[in-house]
């Protein structure tokens, strides 16, 4: 019941915010955050239509696969270990966290092993804070460059956590540089690449992220509740 309502109540958000900014609603996809979350709850988003879903562990994710429809896409959204990447090539839609070139050599390796494209976004910490993963700005078209380069890969855009806030009119500058970022390098006309995906905006400030350009917003909080655990 809680869950088809806060997602009621997140779609119209979403759907406001597009219109301020005359962007059409179908151009942001909603990604309900579901880890630690129980698949019940994931069934109960799945039925109220959303097939979009995104974990931050691997662990956690392959537990859920066989659990729910096989129709759902999985986006990896949390930091990747390079010694776990062999599970999520062939599961995960999109790979959101990429953010060195190591972890797109493995990534590659293993889909070339595998025979499939993995979809990757570069993971950007535009804030430059120390507590988060992701490359400089500076870095950004260098490692787009570098991955886009490899086999088994397709680099489809950016993605950003903006600091946490009170906010949400605080993270519009993140969003707008990311969005710029994106925008430049996409008139490179870089092979391989073609920066058509932003995913940025979480609960706090997911409809600040739809006026400034996000076409995935990564909603956990606003969806199912607060999480009585975490680890980063
Ligand atoms: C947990 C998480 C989210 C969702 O956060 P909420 O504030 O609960 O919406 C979004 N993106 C990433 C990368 C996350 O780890």
């Amino acid at each position: 019941m809680m869950v088809r309502e806060n997602l009621n109540t997140v779609q119209e958000k979403i759907r406001r915010a597009c219109e301020r900014a005359g962007r059409p609603p179908e151009d942001v996809t909603l990604i309900a955050v579901s880890k630690t979350k129980p698949v019940e709850m994931i069934q109960e988003a799945y039925e109220a239509g959303i097939r979009d879903f995104g974990e931050n562990k691997v662990q956690e994710l392959m537990d859920k696969i066989p659990q729910l429809p096989s129709d759902i896409r999985w986006h990896m959204i949390g930091h990747l270990q390079r010694n776990k990447v062999k599970y999520l090539v062939g599961k995960a839609a999109m790979i959101h966290s990429v953010d060195s070139l190591r972890l797109a050599e493995e990534i590659s390796r293993e889909a070339v092993k595998q025979n499939t494209v993995v979809k990757i976004l570069i993971e950007v910490n535009v804030a430059g804070e120390e507590s988060k993963f992701g490359v400089s700005p500076d870095e950004t078209e260098t490692l787009v460059r570098e991955a886009a380069a490899l086999p088994g890969i397709e680099v489809c855009g950016l993605m950003t956590i903006a600091p946490l806030a009170e906010n949400p009119e605080d993270s519009r500058i993140f969003f707008r540089t990311l969005k710029k970022l994106s925008v430049d390098i996409e008139r490179k006309n870089i092979d391989n690449v073609h920066m058509v995906c932003l995913s940025m905006g979480m609960t706090g400030d997911y409809e600040t992220a739809c006026e400034e350009g996000a076409t995935f917003v990564r909603v956990g909080t606003g969806i199912f509740g607060e999480r009585s655990w975490e680890i980063q």
